[in-house]
């Protein structure tokens, strides 16, 4: 029998974007509010994703690390989810830096990304527009997602890791 493919997926953002309460929310359904800023998990996961089993290997880093840590976390990935906060500017203007270190550790080639705008349920002290994660999305050639880990509203978190998957898998 074919060894099912796994595939390793690293989770990127500013320190508080809500990079834990999504992987957890992905994995468990669930949602924590409190989490360890600073703490750096790895997880495996199994999904069925269009009718063959992946195996996820999934790091959600602490968002504190310096450059040479970070470079490590990218090399080892094979698929990024880049997360920033809908209500903190400042994390959506992390993103483009983020970005460019991945194309630097990967090139020459191409990578597998997600965009997440995360906690659409404040919309309410909303920062950043969503016409402005699209855009951006579109100028960095990969899926945009915004979502909330609390709310979760029609599953797009798992949606977001699935696509990421697809995505490392079309490689
Ligand atoms: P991380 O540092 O990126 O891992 O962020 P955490 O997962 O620890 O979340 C940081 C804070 O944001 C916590 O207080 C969470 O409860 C909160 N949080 C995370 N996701 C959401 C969300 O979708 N909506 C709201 N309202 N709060 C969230
Ligand atoms: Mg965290």
């Amino acid at each position: 029998m074919a060894k099912s493919p796994e595939v390793k997926l690293a989770v990127f953002g500013r320190a508080g974007v809500g990079k834990s309460a999504l992987v957890v929310r992905f994995l468990t359904r669930r949602f924590i509010w409190e989490y360890d800023p600073t703490l750096e998990s790895t997880y495996r996961h199994q999904a069925n994703i269009d009718d063959e089993v992946v195996t996820m290997e999934i790091l959600d880093t602490a968002g504190q690390e310096d450059v040479q840590q970070k470079e490590g976390h990218m090399r080892w990935g094979d698929g990024f989810v880049i997360v920033y906060d809908i209500t903190d500017r400042g994390s959506f203007e992390e993103v483009g830096p983020l970005r460019s270190l991945l194309e630097e550790v990967k090139k020459p080639k191409n990578v597998p990304l997600v965009l997440v705008g995360n906690k659409s349920d404040l919309d309410h002290i909303r920062q950043v527009g969503t016409e402005e994660g699209e855009r951006l999305a579109a100028e960095m050639a990969c899926a945009f997602y915004e979502c909330s880990a609390c709310a979760n509203e029609g599953g797009a978190v798992a949606e977001a890791f699935h696509e990421l998957c697809r995505e490392v898998r079309r490689r």
